[in-house]
């Protein structure tokens, strides 16, 4: 965690990498938030107060510029955790908080790990600690309107305090030195989001609510935030003078289109929402054509291999394989499935189906992503029961270890790697090793391919959930790898002049390289196509306000989810405040180089999933990026409305009419 996310992003002092590193974080938060102690976030604690993000914590100590032997105060001691750390690196720390909870629990926390140095006071931290002053560094865990006058008072001449000022969504980090009697001088740190300072020299209790509050830092942080765009209404103007409007979408505006892909052979579709009607539309429009009158011989959507595979033979118009007594599969049940059961996905649908039966080509429709570790090893074990039963026993064996965790296989991940029980890693590479050298012998090409895939799902989702227990950022290159090596092995398979249009969210499909993920050192399908095949092109989509439809929680119902304005530091104020309602925006064209280069000032950017926080949205849902970079186009609906989901009866592959070929 220090490597990835603390030095990577810019911190170096290295009395302050030391102590992160030695300090058991796990230690400070609840227990059912264990797993998440060495994730690069606040996390909440009691009272409605946070524990610090890690790379936050190391921001302002870093700020503070400690040298041997001082004395630290610090005001919102939380969990205790950022004092703990404090109390690595100086001579004497002691430390405030206003609730005698997190006072008493933090006391104890710190007694209990051996640190000495420190001592915690209940009280209001405004006010300092004056018994202790004068103080060689003070820093502040909470956003206060300006900078306590006590504080300034304790300090010593030298001495440094450290400080979020300003309300819920305008707060700067500022650090002050004292340098004479009534003589400070005053720093700007860059943008930060903290919880308020509550007190006689503080806000006064529920003034100064933040309506987010578990963010610290905008995502990025100080070191690598954007510098405020000086001049959003120029832009704005450049953005309206280089969007193509869309009104009616025409012919003549998609030839255009079409013409800038050229010969592309990979197109990824992106979309800033997974539950955005429009997005799906205009991808349907787009797809439509490149199969159309660029001989595009595939759709490569985000679903799981197994669903997206009993689609495509829907699409092709081909019979199920026999199923042997065992039920077949209906595609997208799990959740969240209206993410691909929509009105909107299955128009397309029925377009390819038609289109397939009435020019008798066969443009397949594939999902790259793996989250169906236990139908992929079902549908491994079924192909095996036709075509070699043998081995069909073995599969059975070495898939049996996962059985008992289907419901939570996360839960496989975390036993695994607490040596609670012997990994299946062995038996599930090997059974995908075995498949693929039995690729000639086991007949049908289609059905070996399949099955093939569905045993690489098995063996990289294993290592997945392992993965997922320990690292967020490698369970993500884990999962846009597996997408990015599906995807290839369907353009392999599909042979030479294969072309493939991708469907996925914005976040996978737009360059990581310009984004805060390679930061954290993540990757993503997009990078992965521009490295590998050079000539793609890559679309985004977003939206201003509106309405999506998500869920507020992993696993909790769908709802149709009124979408807030986009922020006033985002891209997508930028193209709301064109005036334009919906355009194309060409990143590529040599005319729009004045446009590409205002646009290269990083800004926050709006992704959202299948899960959408509202009340948390900075934190949840804002990313920074360079837009040019991650998209050769950009497509905008400035109001955009939720997809419409289909009921289980209202899904035409799940009671499929008799076969039109
Ligand atoms: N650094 C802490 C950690 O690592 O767990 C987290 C600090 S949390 C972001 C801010 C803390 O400041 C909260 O626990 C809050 O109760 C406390 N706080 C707010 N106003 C305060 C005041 N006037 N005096 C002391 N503590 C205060």
């Amino acid at each position: 965690m220090v490597e990835r996310h603390v030095r990577a992003r810019g911190v170096r002092d290295a009395r302050v990498l030391g102590a992160l590193s030695v300090v058991p974080r796990e230690a400070f938060v609840p227990p059912e938030l264990m797993e998440l102690a060495y994730d690069d976030s606040p996390l909440p604690i009691e009272e409605d107060q946070t524990i610090s993000q890690p790379y936050v914590v190391a921001v302002m100590l870093e700020a503070l510029e400690l040298v041997d032997g001082e004395t630290v105060l610090e005001v919102g001691t939380g969990s205790g955790y950022s004092a703990a750390v404090l109390a690595q690196i100086a001579k004497q720390v002691f430390t405030i908080e206003r609730h005698a909870r997190l006072a008493d629990h933090a006391r104890t926390r710190l007694a209990a790990l051996g640190f000495a140095n420190v001592e915690v006071r209940c009280a209001d931290g405004t006010l300092g600690w004056s018994e202790r002053a004068p103080f060689d560094a003070i820093v502040v865990a909470a956003a206060g309107p300006d900078l306590p006058r006590a504080l300034l008072a304790q300090l010593r001449r030298g001495g440094r305090l450290v400080m979020p000022v300003g309300t819920g969504r305008a707060q700067e980090l500022i650090r002050v030195t004292r340098i004479g009697e009534t003589e400070y001088r005053r720093q700007d740190l860059g943008a930060v989001r903290f919880v308020p300072l509550i007190g006689a020299e503080g806000y006064s209790e529920g003034v100064a609510r933040t309506d987010e509050p578990h963010a610290e830092l905008p995502p990025g942080g100080p070191l690598v935030r954007a510098a405020s765009p000086s001049r959003p209404a120029l832009v704005a103007k450049l953005v309206a003078e280089c969007a193509e409007p869309i009104a009616h979408i025409d012919d003549a505006q998609l030839d255009r289109l079409l013409d800038r892909i050229g010969d592309a052979h990979v197109v990824l579709l992106g979309a800033q929402t997974h539950g955005t009607s429009e997005f799906n539309r205009m991808r349907a429009r787009i797809t439509q054509q490149l199969i159309l009158r660029r001989g595009f011989s595939a759709v490569a959507i985000e679903a799981d291999w197994p669903d997206a595979a009993v689609v495509d033979r829907y699409v092709r118009n081909q019979a199920p394989p026999a199923a042997r007594g065992r039920p077949a599969l209906i595609p997208f049940t799990r959740f969240p499935s209206w993410m691909w059961r929509n009105e909107e996905t299955q128009e397309l649908i029925e377009w390819l189906r038609a289109y397939n039966a009435e020019t008798g080509r066969s443009v397949r429709f594939a999902g790259l992503d793996m989250y169906s570790m236990y139908t992929s090893a079902s549908e491994v074990v079924r192909y095996l029961e036709r075509v070699d039963p043998a081995t069909a026993s073995v599969a059975r064996a070495r898939y049996s270890r996962l059985a008992p965790w289907q419901h939570d296989p996360a839960a496989y991940g975390r036993a695994a790697v607490a040596g609670k029980l012997q990994s299946s890693e062995e038996g599930v590479v090997a059974m995908l090793r075995d498949l693929l050298a039995k690729r000639l012998d086991l007949g049908d090409a289609e059905l070996q391919f399949d099955a093939a895939q569905n045993a690489r799902v098995v063996a990289d989702a294993e290592r997945y959930y392992r993965a997922m227990y320990y690292s967020a950022v490698e369970s993500w290159n884990l999962r846009d790898r597996h997408m990015f090596e599906t995807l290839r092995s369907l353009l392999a398979h599909l042979g030479d002049q294969a072309r493939v249009v991708v469907w996925e969210h914005n976040a996978h499909v737009g360059d990581a390289t310009a984004t805060e993920m390679a930061v954290r050192g993540e990757h993503n399908v997009g990078r992965l196509c521009r490295e590998a095949f050079g000539d793609v092109y890559i679309i985004g989509q977003a939206t201003h306000h509106g309405v999506v439809t998500a869920a507020h929680g992993w696993e909790e119902p769908m709802q149709r989810m009124r979408l807030r304005p986009a922020r006033a530091d985002s891209y997508e104020r930028l193209c709301h405040d064109s005036g334009v309602h919906a355009f194309l925006l060409h990143l590529r064209h040599p005319a729009h180089d004045a446009l590409r280069g205002e646009l290269s000032e990083p800004r926050l950017e709006r992704a959202i999933g299948v899960v959408y926080r509202p009340e948390s949205e900075l934190a949840s849902h804002y990313f920074q990026a360079v837009l040019p970079d991650q998209f050769d186009e950009l497509v905008w609906f400035d109001e955009t409305d939720g997809v419409h989901a289909l009921a289980d009866g209202e899904l035409a592959i799940a009671r499929p009419p008799p076969l039109t070929k």
